[in-house]
């Protein structure tokens, strides 16, 4: 596949204002005439919402937003310069919220999910307390349940990492993962779903086990995929658990999940099941692993759970439809992650992201086959020319040597010399195992603490497609914050992320 034609300076500079522009609070009126794909965007209201969604996605801000749409657009049309539009940005208002935190302008996702479940600005690492870690403050969530609304968290991560915790519990360390779950299975919250949990006995495994907590306290606990679809409205409260689970108690990224693997999407479809009711109800979506592949550099696992937070908007904007006057959806992130860019110094003003779609593994899986490697392999004998098959297959490489680098299409797969020589390098120190490594600076810049050749070889597809990374960890990037339905239009314009709760307890009418 051959790159898109170079863009002038100008016309480039256009694209980008523009697109920056339906990010910053400017009322985007494309959804009153595009009615060509579906699910339809309804218009806004300023009737207190009886049905209020949250989406979160993790790690995510404009960049991660508009590089899936950036992917889709260049698989879709190859010769064109055009964006594909995720539906949930084409809603009628948009803001931006500065995620700063009470220590840091980097914040992490405990203190800026605080941030938007009960309007407070806390220290990172903290989960529903004041910066004096023992004010208790009273999420939107708390406020809800007690009006009657039934409250739903989903997650793609475990149900005890920082963002769902935000949403139920208060606590002085986000680490305490027992301790949040514990107060999760004493929440009469309604409807939990997704990931597992990480400690449900603690960190001896000798104390009471969560999951017994939460059957005691009158929920069913399931990870059976039939029984999860069959939960309806006579259910009673519920914590279903994908049956395919990945990496630390977490759903698979969207690119490792198998074909009929229950998505985010599933869990919102069985959540409204769940949780549709006279009085309303509340639910908070996150798509966690955004930011996961955001710390390790991995861009194309980053786009498709992108995808798969749309997907699960797509639900809600179906229920939405069905009861305009009363919906509200908000979809945002947290914080950025990784300082994602578009364009990069090797690429200049171009960009291939259709070179992406080489990409058929997560970091996660390949690290899984270096690792397989690794074992079967003394270290004197291992050789790069081994795993060249492997990164062949996964990611589409191929060195000057192999007989395919002869044919046209694959011009944009071969290793150049300087990509070659930084994977032999990698792979030499990925080798060595972790307590041989290299520590220098020089070190943390190339690989971050991730598996050299793993994120060495995450790199070079990302800049091949004019995709660059500043960071292995969160930025201080505002986020966007896209608003639907009933209470909508309080949601443009350019503020703090403790407004979004602000603006929602506003709107609902709570003290
Ligand atoms: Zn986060």
């Amino acid at each position: 596949m051959k790159r898109p034609k170079k863009l002038s300076i100008l016309g480039l500079s256009i694209l980008l204002i523009a697109s920056s522009l339906t990010g910053c609070g400017v009322k985007n009126n494309e959804s009153k005439t595009d009615q060509n794909s579906s699910p339809q965007i309804t218009q806004t209201t300023s009737k207190k919402p009886k049905y209020v969604f949250t989406f979160i996605g993790d790690g995510m801000s404009y960049t991660q937003v508009n590089a899936a749409q950036v992917y889709n657009g260049t698989i879709k049309n190859s010769d064109k310069v055009e964006v594909e539009r995720l539906e949930f940005t084409k809603f009628p208002v948009v803001g931006s919220a500065t995620t700063q935190d009470a220590t840091s302008f980097a914040p992490d996702s405990a203190s800026t999910a605080t941030a938007i479940s009960s309007g407070i600005k806390t220290h990172s690492g903290v989960i529903g307390l004041k910066a004096d870690k023992q004010s208790k403050p009273e999420s939107i969530t708390e406020k809800l349940k007690k009006e009657g609304y039934k409250i739903g968290i989903v997650s793609s991560v475990s149900l005890d990492h920082a963002t769902p915790a935000a949403f139920y519990a208060h606590a002085a360390s986000r680490s305490d993962y027992y301790d949040i779950a514990t107060q999760m299975a004493n929440s009469n919250f309604d409807y939990f779903a997704g990931g597992s949990l990480l400690s449900p006995k603690g960190e001896d495994e000798k104390q009471k086990d969560v999951f017994e907590t939460l059957k005691e306290n009158g929920y069913k606990v399931t990870n059976d995929k039939n029984e999860i679809m069959s939960l309806n409205s006579d259910s009673g409260k519920v914590y279903a658990i994908n049956p395919e689970l990945q990496d630390s108690s977490a759903m698979s990224y969207n690119l490792d999940a198998k074909e009929d693997s229950l998505k985010l999407d599933d869990f919102v479809k069985k959540g409204i099941d769940v949780i549709d009711n006279e009085d309303g109800f509340f639910m908070m979506v996150e798509s966690g692993k955004i930011d996961w592949a955001g710390h390790a550099n991995d861009a194309m696992s980053n786009i498709k759970d992108v995808e798969v937070l749309s997907d699960a908007v797509n639900v809600a904007i179906e229920f939405a439809n069905k009861h305009p006057q009363e919906t509200l959806i908000l979809v945002t992130g947290d914080h950025e992650t990784g300082g994602m860019s578009i364009g990069q110094a090797t690429t200049g003003y171009d960009t291939a992201f259709d070179i992406l779609k080489n990409q058929k593994i997560s970091y996660v899986k390949l690290d899984e086959l270096i690792n397989k490697y690794k074992e079967k392999t003394p270290k004197e004998k291992a050789k790069l020319e081994d795993i060249l098959p492997i990164i062949k297959e996964n990611f589409g490489f191929i060195t000057l040597s192999d007989k395919d680098a002869k044919k046209e299409e694959n011009s944009n797969l071969v290793l150049s010399d300087y990509e070659y020589k930084k994977l032999a390098k990698a792979f030499e120190e990925s080798m060595k195992g972790d307590d041989s490594r290299d520590k220098s600076t020089e070190s943390e810049i190339l690989y971050g603490g991730y598996d050299p050749l793993s994120v060495t070889l995450t790199h070079i597809i990302n800049n091949k497609a004019g995709i660059g990374w500043t960071s292995y960890s969160h930025t201080g990037v505002p986020v966007p914050v896209y608003a639907m339905g009933a209470g909508a239009d309080k949601f443009s314009g350019f503020y703090d992320n403790t407004d979004i709760f602000n603006k929602l307890v506003e709107i609902c009418g709570l003290k």
